[in-house]
């Protein structure tokens, strides 16, 4: 059999490589990706904060600018995907004397750096801080409000982008991990460990590995490893994104926050602890202690109960910024790494970028009329569904039905985590063992396998031993 040849190959399904390739799908190309796991979005975008920010330090890097303008993209994009996003402010409070007067030094150098592009406004009262968010600690003085903020569900977004560039023509290969990378004048070829797949341009966006990635082609990149552990309580708490004023916060981080989700809970953190490896994502007593330490002055109603927590890993350089340029052995290639925060915020301009180094390139950039996937919907959105059709309820705590499972499977979930992130199973004060038995048993129906061959996030993950 012939084999095609592609116009651009991704390596890498991240939100960065996902934006890449629904920003391509909209053009008459062929387009790869390459994904080492068996799902999208199981690298550094499956353990982040979901917030899509406005201040990232310092304000002249490529991360803080592109920041700035993948935030200002996201309405656009989510109106287009379908995809729900919470705008919101970020308050931040002064909390002792010595921090109230800095609410004026903060505020005029935000201001003038921000400019008119997103609201700043100084409070030096409790009262006016009260005026926009009830739930706040008797130590509050006044602080900072800046608009513009945002809360996503980061995985109905990659999995819209992955919906929409399939739909379009992007071809997706999992459990493909890129081994080895050759350049020959106007090729590029990629090898996997059973595979070999050509085509005129290559994205790196390979995340935690997207250094080793860079070094097959001969580009030298040294990556640090920033953990960031987060926890996951059952309420609210607040309205607004909640942190304290501070001037010592480590440039690499932005010092972590009470963050209300979208579906109705409180995410608090993450903090920066360095790590020597990009497996390191264990949550400690110690990350814990301090991220409650340091968050629990700020509201006056504490959480109700601790959910879940998890950790994440950034990918961090000697620059501190991201690398988004052409490898130095050829403009066939582009390295789109080190992608740390606010790497979630910055992922539809980053994408913007790289069209634009492709077309820079010599990629010649044709629009298609393109097809707008449907989405699935699950019973959890829409609860009066499942009473009125009577779908058989897997785990009724988290409102999963059977019919969700066979809509997650069909929308592309092999894993248990995809399962999970699809449909919100076990993401609620849930035990999850029966549900998720019959949800297992249901799924490895519909895959055509057994249990004992579903995984809870790919090779050497599986949760059911003997069946
Ligand atoms: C703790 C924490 C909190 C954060 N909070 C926020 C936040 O609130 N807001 C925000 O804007 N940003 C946040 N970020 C940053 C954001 O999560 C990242 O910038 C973003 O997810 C990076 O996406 P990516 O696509 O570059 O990387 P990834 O998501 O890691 O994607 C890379 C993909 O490449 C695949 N891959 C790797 N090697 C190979 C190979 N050899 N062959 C094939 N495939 C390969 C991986 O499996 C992976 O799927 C946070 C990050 C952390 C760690």
């Amino acid at each position: 059999m012939e084999r095609k040849f592609y116009d651009v190959i991704i390596v890498g399904s991240g939100v960065v490589g996902l934006f890449i390739a629904y920003s391509l799908s909209k053009f008459d190309l062929d387009i790869l990706v390459l994904e080492k796991e068996p799902e999208v979005g199981m690298g550094v975008s499956k353990g982040h904060a979901s917030v899509i920010h406005v201040v990232q330090l310092p304000f002249n890097s490529l991360k803080s600018r592109l920041g700035r303008k993948g935030n200002k993209m996201y309405d656009k994009v989510c109106k287009e995907l379908k995809v729900s996003l919470k705008r919101l402010n970020t308050l931040i409070l002064a909390m002792s004397p010595f921090q109230y007067l800095l609410i004026p030094i903060v505020y005029l150098y935000l201001k003038m750096k921000l400019g008119n592009e997103f609201p700043v406004k100084a409070v030096f009262s409790r009262k006016g801080i009260l005026k926009i968010e009830k739930n706040i600690s008797e130590k509050v003085l006044g602080g900072i409000i800046i608009g513009g903020y945002g809360v996503i569900d980061s995985f109905d977004l990659m999995y819209s982008l992955y919906r929409f560039a399939s739909k379009n023509g992007v071809e997706f290969r999992f459990n493909s991990e890129v081994q080895q990378i050759k350049l020959e004048d106007d090729v590029v070829s990629v090898f996997t460990d059973k595979d070999m797949f050509t085509g005129r341009y290559l994205i790196n966006a390979a995340g935690l590995q997207g250094a080793r990635l860079a070094s097959m082609i001969g580009d030298d990149v040294k990556y640090e490893y920033g953990k960031g552990a987060m926890i996951i309580f059952s309420d609210e708490v607040s309205n607004n994104i909640l942190t304290v004023l501070s001037l010592k916060n480590d440039p690499r981080t932005k010092g972590g926050s009470i963050t209300p989700t979208v579906d109705g809970k409180s995410l608090w953190g993450p903090n920066l602890v360095e790590v020597k490896s990009a497996t390191e994502v264990s949550v400690t007593e110690e990350d814990i202690n301090r991220i409650l330490d340091k968050f629990t002055p700020l509201v006056k109603e504490k959480p109700r109960k601790l959910v879940k927590s998890y950790a994440g890993v950034r990918p961090l350089t000697r620059e501190n910024d991201f690398i988004i340029k052409f490898s130095s052995r050829s403009k066939r290639v582009i390295n789109v790494i080190g992608i740390c925060s606010p790497g979630l915020t910055a992922a539809p301009a980053i994408a913007e970028e790289v069209l634009e180094m492709l077309r820079q390139a010599g990629l010649n950039m044709k629009e298609k009329e393109v097809i707008y996937p449907d989405k699935p919907v699950y019973d959890r959105d829409n609860i009066r569904r499942h009473i009125l059709m009577g779908e058989y309820l897997m785990c009724p705590c988290s409102i999963v039905s059977k019919g969700d499972v066979s809509r997650a499977v069909e929308d592309g979930a092999v894993t248990l985590q995809g399962l999970s992130f699809r449909t919100k199973l076990g993401f609620d004060e849930c035990l999850m063992t029966p549900g998720l038995w019959r949800a297992l048993k249901h799924m490895a129906e519909e895959l055509g396998t057994t249990p004992d061959k579903i995984t809870l996030k790919g090779e050497g993950s599986w949760i059911v031993k003997k069946y």
